[in-house]
């Protein structure tokens, strides 16, 4: 494409994102989240300026992330959550990290059946996770359609993973709050409380409820009392709360929504909502950096030719790391300091 052609394709879909609520606009978001989802070196300058253009569009939903482990109910829970908020009149985004289809190609949050009657609702937006990289990468790419979804007006996004790797401190790292869902058996074996998850959640809600109303009050004391631990180390605000829930009845789906929204206000009355948020935008820039710099020292050409011989001196001990870490770092500030080629 030309130039003015290409500028003009650009203004478009930047416009389109901010039509307001219309089938336009969700091509729009699609399109965007697509060209920031790309891989290809040469598209990223766009995706950029794009993002640039949406930013003073951006930041006013309020970000809630969602774990737990597979066949908790995290999708039936986002579902019945996600009609209840917009029939109070809210707009919907739902984004899922999904690190299996990083690390296998596979999908544990991907089948098309999740979430039927919100995925065709026009106030939702649904969009799987992105495939392929690291953890790191995907969720970068999360982020972004994070801020596109924002920019096109959805007040609430859902950003949803499963509870079986990093991929939660992730999902806590980009939201205002953080809840997990737990099976009412889950409290004899307090499986995310070894894992560390349990000190990332603000808001804990026991899912099942229905089936076995003693086994879930039980949980709710168990894990109300482990938090109190972890707590004592962690956090040093208010207690989480820690509800009963039943997503596939419907019964305290708006009690867990409340507790996720007065802890939001309060966060906002006392400043820790805005410390968050500069915590992780700066969190995000500085990761960023880290990785976008390693990728260019790993594509280095001199990098790439000798890396393999002094990794190999490294590995049978002939060579000092730091002094094979420090050739392949001199090689590559050869090249890009300022008087290279000069
Ligand atoms: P996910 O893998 O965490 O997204 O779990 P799903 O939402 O797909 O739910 C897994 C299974 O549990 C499905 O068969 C749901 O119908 C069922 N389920 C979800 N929530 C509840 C609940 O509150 N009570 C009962 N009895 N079953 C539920």
């Amino acid at each position: 494409m030309h130039m003015p052609a290409l500028l003009a394709a650009h203004q478009a879909l930047v416009d389109g994102v901010l039509a307001g609520d219309c089938p336009a606009q969700r091509r729009a978001v699609a399109k965007c989240i697509t060209l920031l989802e790309s891989t290809r070196a040469d598209h990223r300058p766009q995706a950029d300026a794009l993002l640039n253009q949406l930013m003073p569009h951006t930041g006013r939903a309020l970000r809630v992330g969602l774990s737990g482990v597979p066949g908790v109910g995290k999708s039936t829970f986002i579902e019945a959550l996600g009609l209840h908020l917009i029939e109070q009149g809210h707009r919907v985004a739902v984004l899922t990290i999904d690190p299996s289809s990083s690390l296998s190609g596979g999908s544990i949050l991907g089948d098309k059946t999740r979430m039927e009657r919100l995925s065709m609702h026009e106030r939702a937006y649904i969009r799987p996770s992105p495939t392929g990289g690291t953890l790191g990468g995907v969720a970068d790419k999360t982020r972004e359609a994070m801020l596109v979804c924002e920019a096109a007006g959805y007040d609430i996004v859902i950003v949803e993973t499963v509870g079986v790797g990093q991929s939660e401190t992730a999902v806590h790292g980009m939201t205002d709050c953080f809840c997990l869902l737990q099976l009412p058996n889950a409290g004899d074996d307090l499986q995310a409380i070894k894992r560390g998850v349990m000190e990332l959640a603000d808001v804990v809600a026991i899912n099942k409820a229905d089936l076995d109303p003693d086994a879930a009050t039980r949980a709710q004391a168990q894990i109300t009392s482990a938090l109190r631990i972890v707590g004592a180390h962690g956090r040093g605000h208010a207690s989480v709360p820690v509800l009963q829930l039943s997503a596939l009845q419907g019964t305290g789906v708006a009690t867990v929504w409340n507790a996720v929204s007065d802890l939001i206000a309060l966060a906002q009355r006392d400043g820790r909502f805005e410390a968050r948020r500069r915590q992780q935008r700066q969190a995000w820039f500085a990761g960023l950096i880290h990785s976008r710099l390693l990728a260019r020292f790993h594509a280095h050409p001199a990098v790439r030719a000798h890396l393999p011989a002094l990794q190999q001196d490294v590995l049978d001990a002939r060579m000092a790391p730091a002094a094979a870490a420090g050739q392949l770092l001199n090689w590559f500030d050869l090249s890009n300091s300022p008087t290279a080629g000069a």
